[in-house]
């Protein structure tokens, strides 16, 4: 009886609190399958206030799936430039087509057939089923996570599979029959908002039921398993021009970059003199630009270069300023890439650099 009641405390407390505080986002007013799709993938390390400005861009310029899935991959990414983790643009993409060539262009309810999409884990579709189809389907993200740890004090540290799996089963067993997709969007907001690293409890509509604040452990709770260390890079970046071309590649395979244009670039400087087949006259260094990606930070270093002549190099092509200003490249180098058409217009534009 004394669960059941705290249940029922739950379920009220939380929409009572959502309905007063909940933020307005352009997915969360009249959500779709599909929106609801691309929101939760751009939100998926990203902050939902920067996410708003890309979410709005990539909704006019692809507003339907099958859009989407007619796009050329570099339209994709370059409307992704600047979100990083540019293999989650490029499962949208593979996605998108998936849906067409399968489910004639309409995500399915079916959580067995969201299986099949590229690009769609246990949360996403989680989500999906539950904002846009209404269904009682557990979505549980990092905010959820943290929310339900303190709420019933779990000890275990919470990236065990053992771990998740109890922490959904109890989302499940949280969810009301009705309006389920309330209580569970409701989690995620408070996770997100109240129930945050350092949670702010005072404003907590849970408080009087969370065992961890009654312990006194909601800022030692969740716990987590020791973090990978973070890798530091250093890439001398040679900035090789000719005339008013610039050596460019285009990342392939199953890099992290993959889809992505760089600048050549070596961990060793005197790479460069194997690289370039020809004569280079060294013209300027830019400014060091620092990258962050995955569990790496690179430290960039650009110095411009001039070719006497244009040769080939392979797997480079020569690409003109303006093809640099529309292709999507790296954070870092569209850095320098920037740093180059902003501080130096003129002398590129005379092509007197
Ligand atoms: Fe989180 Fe504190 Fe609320 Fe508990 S009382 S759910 S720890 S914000």
């Amino acid at each position: 009886m004394e669960s059941f009641n705290k249940r029922e405390f739950i379920h009220k407390n939380l929409k009572h609190w959502f309905e007063e505080e909940k933020r307005i986002f352009p997915w969360r007013i009249h959500p779709t399958p599909y929106g609801v799709w691309v929101s939760e993938v751009m939100l998926q390390q990203t902050r939902a206030i920067v996410v708003i400005p890309y979410f709005e861009r990539w909704m006019q310029c692809f507003p339907t799936i099958q859009s989407l899935a007619g796009a050329s991959i570099d339209e994709v990414i370059k409307m992704w430039e600047g979100l990083g983790y540019y293999a989650r643009a490029r499962s949208l993409h593979e996605g998108a087509q998936y849906v067409v060539s399968h489910y004639e262009g309409e995500l399915p309810s079916d959580p067995e057939l969201l299986k099949n999409v590229k690009g769609l884990g246990p949360y996403t579709i989680g989500a999906i089923r539950s904002f846009a189809f209404h269904q009682k389907a557990a979505a549980v993200d990092g905010n959820v996570i943290r929310v339900i740890a303190r709420l019933y004090c779990y000890e275990e540290e919470v990236d065990r599979p053992s771990a998740q799996k109890l922490i959904r089963k109890k989302v499940e067993e949280l969810l009301p029959d009705t309006e389920p997709w309330v209580i569970m969007e409701a989690l995620i907001e408070l996770g997100a908002t109240i129930c945050v690293k350092k949670p702010s409890c005072e404003k907590c509509p849970l408080q009087e039921v969370c065992q961890a604040y009654l312990l006194g452990k909601a800022k030692l709770l969740p716990k987590k398993k020791k973090r990978a260390k973070i890798i530091l890079l250093q890439r001398f970046v040679p900035v090789i021009y000719h005339k008013k071309e610039f050596l460019i590649q285009k990342q392939e395979g199953k890099k992290v970059m993959a889809g992505l244009y760089e600048f050549p670039y070596f961990e060793k400087e005197h790479t460069l003199h194997y690289f370039y087949p020809g004569k280079l006259r060294k013209i300027r260094k830019l400014q060091e630009v620092e990258h962050t990606f995955t569990r790496y930070k690179a430290r960039l270093f650009p110095t411009v270069w001039k070719a006497k002549e244009r040769k080939k190099v392979e797997g480079f092509i020569w690409a003109s300023i303006e093809e640099i200003q529309t292709l999507p490249f790296s954070s870092g180098h569209r850095k320098i890439s920037k740093e180059l058409m902003e501080e130096h217009a003129e002398d590129l534009t005379y092509g007197k650099f």
